[in-house]
């Protein structure tokens, strides 16, 4: 275990996977988490059985990798742990069907802590219930095991019935990988909370707001649209490298000392005191459940305002000036593409 974290943060060493070994373990859905799981968990000398329903167009591909593959039911009665990766709006009623078949003892091991922490899946005290997170998307996860390398990841223990849940979540991490690079404890308050505020505030809502504004700024003022695109989108991903490889630290050296500069004495104008108050209120309703409720009311009700907004993103201009352009530097890329379309697909049913 390594101390210069604030957090607890877990290795091989620390692991041992034979705990896991012993048990059953089903896997429900052969999505972008679920197949990587259940593929190492099976590589990792562990009896997998794939929960799917009986008309899954992923039936075939779990079969294929020479898994077994029955119903989210029948495989949660025979299985010591019962792993949920369907999609987190689905949880809730596949909980359901299988609630009857865990025995207590039984641990309940999930990917995110939605449904827990809003209170969406309410699991009987007698069973645990853990989570162990990879940071990563799922062939990631499945390719860096086939690579002997780890993908580090979260674990948390919210209910620990049989005494040795942290154990069990811990093995598990150990057999899909984790372990290799590193498992950071947390709790399910903590993931849920981060990684709603995270993706809403700075990964998915902040950063295409701030692509669009400049992107609309740049174009009312009568630049051209290509201009616009390139310097507010496609540069982007520059600089997200430099700061995924080294930190702000990396970026700043390798950009120009103009754009150092102008990009100190300006950031703050655009992200002020003003954006600052409203990431607290938006931290706010994360908190207080504000956001979790309306998000299931919203599915609750067919997902209408969702569809809008939607729709609404892929009519922006910045689309189809975008498609246009990135035809330009299509080749080579392609077979990337495709690649990510394949598994999109593949976890669409
Ligand atoms: P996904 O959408 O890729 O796959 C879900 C799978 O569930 C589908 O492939 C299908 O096999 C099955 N499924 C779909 N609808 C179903 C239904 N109505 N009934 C039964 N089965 C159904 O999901 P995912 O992205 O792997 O997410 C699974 C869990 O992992 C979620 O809790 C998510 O928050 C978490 N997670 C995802 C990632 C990621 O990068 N994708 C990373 C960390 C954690
Ligand atoms: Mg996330």
């Amino acid at each position: 275990m390594s101390d210069e974290f604030e957090n607890p943060v877990y290795y091989d060493d620390d692991a041992d996977v034979s705990v896991i070994q012993e048990q059953t373990v089903a896997v429900l859905g052969y999505g972008s988490q679920g197949h990587a799981h259940a593929l190492n968990l099976h590589e990792s000398g562990v009896e997998v059985i794939v929960g799917l329903r009986e008309d899954s167009s992923s039936r075939s591909a779990a079969e294929a990798e020479g898994l077994r593959v029955e119903t989210p039911k029948q495989a949660a009665s025979e299985a010591d742990l019962v792993s949920v990766l369907v999609p987190d709006t689905v949880q809730p009623a596949v909980y359901a069907e299988i609630e009857p078949e865990l025995d207590p003892g039984d641990t309940l091991q999930f990917a995110h802590g939605f449904n827990i922490h809003y209170g969406q899946i309410e699991p009987n005290e007698d069973v645990n219930v853990t989570m162990v997170a990879p940071k990563s998307p799922g062939h990631l996860v499945r390719r860096n095991y086939e690579n002997d390398e780890g993908t580090p990841g979260l674990l948390a223990v919210y209910q620990d019935a049989s005494g040795d849940a942290h154990d069990i979540g811990l093995s598990y991490a150990k057999a899909i990988g984790c372990a290799r690079a590193g498992v950071v404890e947390t709790t399910f308050r903590e993931e849920t909370e981060t990684d709603l505020f995270g993706e809403q505030v700075v990964l998915c809502g902040g950063v295409t707001s701030l692509v669009k504004q400049g992107y609309e700024t740049l174009v009312d003022a009568g630049y051209s649209r290509e201009m616009a695109y390139f310097e507010c989108l496609n540069e982007l991903k520059l600089i997200v490298d430099l700061m995924y490889e080294g930190g702000l630290s990396e970026m700043w050296d390798s950009v120009s000392d103009t754009a150092e500069y102008g990009g100190l004495t300006r950031g703050d104008r655009v992200v002020d005191e003003h954006a600052r108050e409203n990431m607290e209120q938006i931290l706010e309703e994360v908190q207080d459940g504000t956001f979790a409720r309306q998000w299931i009311t919203e599915n609750q009700a067919g997902r209408p305002s969702y569809k809008q907004l939607r729709n609404a993103e892929k009519n922006h201009d910045i689309e189809a000036v975008g498609e246009d352009l990135r035809a330009l530097f299509a080749w080579g890329e392609n077979e990337e593409r495709d690649e990510k379309e394949k598994t999109k697909t593949s976890a669409d049913d």
